[in-house]
């Protein structure tokens, strides 16, 4: 079975597909640390968007892999590692939040990961999240979720999050950064960040993990059925 998620920049994506990974037993594909990963590889290595020569050497030399393990609380975390080097932490910086949406725009780029998540999938019962899930990678979902929250409520969890990792930003500078990537997001010419039309939208706004948790359950025990 699969279930493709889509969404704004922290609507909880990730944390709620971790939550099924663990208690429902999926696989959980998360296709924004692979532009992430990318988009690190490129400017570590000098590698501009129109050098698509270099682009198309550098997939044929990617490794992108996950590695899940349980943290001291018993909870999932999803280790990311980019040609065998642990990249989880420095994937998450304002550098990778800020230009990860203009790289991962690009058509190459896009068809080049498209193809991987879409390989990664085969033969699993996978939960993937990401902008273009539902309505390119896997059209035909038997499960299709587009999570949503208020700009300034997911601005406010993502200030949070970057204040307990020990990154020095404001709340302003962090609403205003998502809305930008938002923007750009929505706006792409390949692989927008839209709404299928068969999605269903859940509102996360005014609900706790555990309580938007419940519902995405729901609805993948209903389909299961
Ligand atoms: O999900 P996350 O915020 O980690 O994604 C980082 C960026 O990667 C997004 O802002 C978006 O530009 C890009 N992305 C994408 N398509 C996906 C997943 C992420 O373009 N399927």
């Amino acid at each position: 079975m699969i279930v493709a998620m889509d969404g704004p920049a922290g609507t909880g994506k990730g944390t709620i597909c971790k939550l099924v990974a663990e208690r429902l037993d999926f696989t959980y594909i998360d296709t924004g640390a692979m532009y992430r990963c990318i988009t690190l590889k490129m400017l570590d290595n000098d590698i501009k968007l129109e050098d698509t020569d270099k682009i198309i050497d550098m997939f044929q030399n990617t490794i992108i892999s996950f590695k899940n393990e349980k943290n001291d609380e018993g909870k999932l975390v999803q280790r990311v590692f980019l040609d065998g080097v642990d990249v989880s932490e420095e994937i998450r910086t304002p550098r990778i939040n800020e230009t990860c949406s203009p790289y991962s725009a690009l058509p190459l780029i896009r068809e080049k990961l498209v193809d991987l998540q879409r390989k990664l999938a085969v033969g699993n019962n996978v939960i993937m999240e990401g902008r273009d899930i539902t309505t390119v990678v896997f059209p035909n979902a038997e499960l299709k979720i587009y999570l949503d929250a208020t700009p300034e409520e997911r601005a406010n969890r993502r200030y949070k999050e970057l204040i307990s990792k020990g990154i020095e930003t404001t709340y302003e500078e962090t609403l205003e950064s998502l809305n930008k990537r938002d923007y750009n997001d929505m706006h792409k010419e390949v692989g927008a960040l839209k709404i299928a039309e068969d999605a269903v939208v859940v509102d996360t706004t005014n609900l706790g993990i555990e309580e938007v948790y419940e519902v995405i359950k729901n609805l993948i025990i209903d389909k299961m059925r």
